[in-house]
């Protein structure tokens, strides 16, 4: 149940009929269902209950300020991972003891940032950002609480770009290097250990790459305890999938996530901190667009849609299915020729779909790409020109537009041209 279901024919975002948002937005437009986001984080909630936890809320995932305010009113935590999230969490009124601030790449002014502006944890993933990290907090006056990302070479058996967790990637400290890295980090003047971290990929289907990391971290703790660190969390990351292909896919339950973590790091006696961010804005949101013409090719039919890869570049980047929807409910008996449904922009890789079954659809028609609620907004550019596309919240029948469409005019001030090249006579 996720709140984007038909009534009287129309598809609707919880009470609102999508029809009415196309109309007062314009397409293409992302719309999310408060209810859904509410419900994903509860789930989380519900499967950790009974242990000490904070659910830190991905939020490169979607990270508009009424997404990240929805997510703080309800007691979730954040994992950033540049000083722009950071400061959305802040702007949204999330206090810096509930961020988590992940990544790679930290630079100096990011740590700085975040030191000054109150910070819950660094997770550091290398030693000269370690180095850098203890600097930059001396130079505060402070210690940087810190958790080790450790990489602990699992095959996550996800997309290749988006697994993480073996050790030909770019993240974390090789889970084999812990010990000796811990106690450099120990004997840093601007340095406070408090925990280990892992994140091992995004969209995993399965739940054993997460029970052999999760063990590996488990195994890891009382030696660190033993060396005499005081570790006192554990950062498990985030990463578990959802369902794309409704029709076919069922990726592991939050719930029996939460039964993984009980069995394996539960002995600790440690807070656990988790990081989802796909799994709970990702099914809470779709992007609505309309159909600009049909097009008849040779052999194959093309829907050219007004949305582009742009506005969801999923498709494009990581090969990525979206349920297509007709926003005008079709019937069982409904003919279903199948068509490439493809965007406005210049490049073969526009195609949200090949070959999909769908009901004859015409120019002006509606369709929603379902799951696009994560990595989709975020995402987006002005590719080919075309105004950043718009967000809009609803809850039960209200709606309200949380990021506005760019006029064209606001799109163009943004450049400016250099006064020595001569006007065009
Ligand atoms: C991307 C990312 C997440 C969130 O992953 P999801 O698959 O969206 O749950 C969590 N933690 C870190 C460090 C990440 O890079």
């Amino acid at each position: 149940m996720d709140h984007f279901t038909y009534r009287d024919g129309i598809l609707h975002a919880e009470d609102v009929p999508l029809t009415t948002i196309a109309e007062a937005v314009g397409t293409p437009v992302y719309v999310y269902s408060t209810a859904t986001l509410t419900r994903h984080f509860r789930v989380f909630e519900e499967a950790l209950a009974g242990l000490d936890h904070l659910i830190c809320y991905a939020v490169k995932a979607n990270s508009n300020l009424a997404v990240l305010r929805l997510m703080g009113s309800l007691g979730a935590g954040m994992d950033v991972v540049s000083e722009g999230e950071y400061r959305r969490a802040r702007a949204a009124g999330v206090p810096g003891e509930r961020i988590v601030f992940s990544g790679v790449g930290k630079t100096r002014e990011e740590m700085r940032v975040a030191l000054e502006g109150g910070i819950r944890q660094f997770n550091v993933e290398s030693e000269p950002e370690l180095f850098a990290l203890s600097e930059v907090a001396s130079s505060l006056g402070l210690r940087a609480p810190i958790a080790l990302r450790v990489n602990p070479d699992v095959d996550a058996k996800t997309h290749a770009k988006i697994a993480t967790g073996k050790s030909e990637n770019k993240f974390g400290i090789p889970i084999a290097r812990a010990r000796e890295v811990y106690a450099e980090a120990a004997a840093l003047p601007g340095i406070a250990v408090v925990g280990v971290d892992v994140h091992i990929g995004s969209q995993l289907t399965e739940l054993a790459p997460f029970e052999t990391a999760f063990t590996r971290v488990a195994e890891l703790v009382p030696a660190l305890r033993a060396d005499g660190h005081d570790i006192v969390r554990v950062d498990l990351g985030g990463g578990l999938g959802i369902p794309y292909r409704r029709a076919n896919e069922a990726p592991p339950l939050p719930f029996d996530y939460g039964e993984v973590i009980r069995r394996t790091v539960g002995p600790l006696g440690c807070e656990i901190e988790i990081e989802p961010g796909r799994l709970i804005v990702g099914n809470a949101g779709i992007l609505l667009t309309r159909v600009i013409w049909r097009k008849n090719g040779e052999g194959r039919d093309f829907l050219i849609v007004d949305a582009a890869m742009n506005d969801l570049v999923r498709p494009a980047m990581y090969d990525a299915w979206h349920d297509i929807v007709p926003v005008a409910e079709s019937s069982p008996g409904d003919e279903l020729p199948p068509v490439d449904v493809v965007g406005p922009v210049c490049e073969t890789g526009d195609t949200f779909a090949r070959e999909r079954p769908l009901p004859v659809l015409d120019s002006g028609d509606l369709v929603a790409f379902r799951s696009a609620g994560a990595y989709g907004a975020v995402m987006a550019s002005e590719y080919n020109s075309r105004p950043l596309v718009p967000e809009v919240l609803v809850r039960g029948d209200q709606f309200d537009v949380v990021r506005a469409r760019p006029s064209f005019d606001e799109m163009l001030k943004r450049d400016s041209i250099p006064s020595w090249i001569p006007e065009i006579p």
